[in-house]
């Protein structure tokens, strides 16, 4: 929204935007793009997925599901896990494994997913869950050595899962002013305002400019669903690596529908794309052109990390509005 709408282009020189880890599929590590691949060639399963996540390279530059599609491997693209359930359904002959990626936004629609599959008897659907939760990333972030950043635009859409509550620790533990914002030109500049507006009166607290759909307490409908389905682990995030209690996996008495353990895959552990600088994108480090494959060895026809594939990555974005 912020590259679309050129709000760049009207900020003064010293106030920089930068793009956090907050694209769900560029922050999935090469490691499970490849066991995803490696699955995607098991006969008789089917694999549904969120467009998105088609064309992100694993380890080795050029391969992904689109090109294991072409080699014969059955991928689907869905919209929802309900939609994946519905394939899951009318191919009972079938498996269909969803790759479930996103924060708690898609969290809660996958677990209910899960719970309905169990209701209707539904055996031959599973999940290969790759999702993640904001707080430890964020809180990951801010503990690096070369952390340098004044403030933060907290995204909408999570807020209205996990409320306002769940941005609190930003200005009351590390002293940070945050926003809550929605993805409208017109809100993305309130932010920016609201923002600028604490760090030159020296405060630090939690603003929410998106109050027609982030509440205090944020949905706890959703949350009940998704923490009836899903429990913490250690999760692997690209740029950021190893984060304690920052992924989701299917909890003990859905094992039956956890596609990780149903469809056990090994891969050999390769380091991410040299050239790719993807994880200094997602940690802020550095923009996007500043990469030296930029728009030369790296388009969104040609994408060498998937910063520059998901409609959400920087790298994209970047590329997509660029002179905005
Ligand atoms: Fe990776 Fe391409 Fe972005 Fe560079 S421009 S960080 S190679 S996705």
């Amino acid at each position: 929204a912020i590259a679309r709408s050129g709000i760049r282009s009207l900020l003064p020189e010293k106030l920089s935007l930068l793009s956090g880890p907050g694209c769900p599929v560029c922050v999935t590590g090469a490691e499970e793009i490849d066991k995803i691949l490696e699955l995607a060639m098991e006969p008789g399963l089917t694999i549904a997925s969120y467009g998105d996540m088609l064309r992100v390279p694993g380890s080795v530059p050029g391969d992904s599901l689109q090109r294991r599609r072409a080699l014969g491997a059955k991928v689907e693209v869905v919209y929802s896990a309900m939609d994946a359930l519905e394939l899951a359904a009318a191919e009972p002959e079938r498996e269909v494994l969803f790759l479930a990626v996103g924060f708690e936004t898609t969290a809660p629609g996958t677990a209910a997913a899960v719970l309905e599959a169990r209701e209707r008897g539904i055996r031959n659907f599973s999940v290969f869950s790759l999702l993640k939760s904001v707080e430890p990333a964020l809180r990951s972030l801010i503990a690096r050595e070369d952390f340098n950043i004044q403030g933060f635009i907290c995204p909408g859409h999570v807020a209205s899962i996990i409320g306002e509550q769940g941005f609190h620790f930003i200005p009351e533990e590390y002293g940070l002013p945050g926003v809550i914002a929605g993805f409208e030109p017109e809100e993305i500049l309130l932010a920016i305002c609201r923002l600028t507006g604490q760090l030159a009166r020296g405060e630090a607290r939690l603003e929410n400019c998106y109050k027609r759909a982030v509440r205090p307490e944020g949905n706890p409908l959703a949350r009940a669903v998704m923490d009836s389905c899903f429990q913490l682990r250690r999760d692997s995030w690209r740029g950021l690596g190893e984060i304690e209690n920052s992924g989701f996996k299917l909890r003990e008495e859905f094992a039956d529908f956890d596609g990780e353990r149903k469809f056990p895959v090994e891969v050999e552990l390769r380091s991410d794309c040299a050239v790719c600088c993807c994880g200094d994108v997602i940690c802020g480090r550095i923009r996007p052109e500043d990469c030296p494959m930029f728009g030369e060895g790296c388009t969104p026809e040609d994408p060498l990390g998937p910063c520059m594939v998901s409609s959400e990555g920087a790298c994209a974005a970047e590329y997509k509005y660029r002179g905005l």
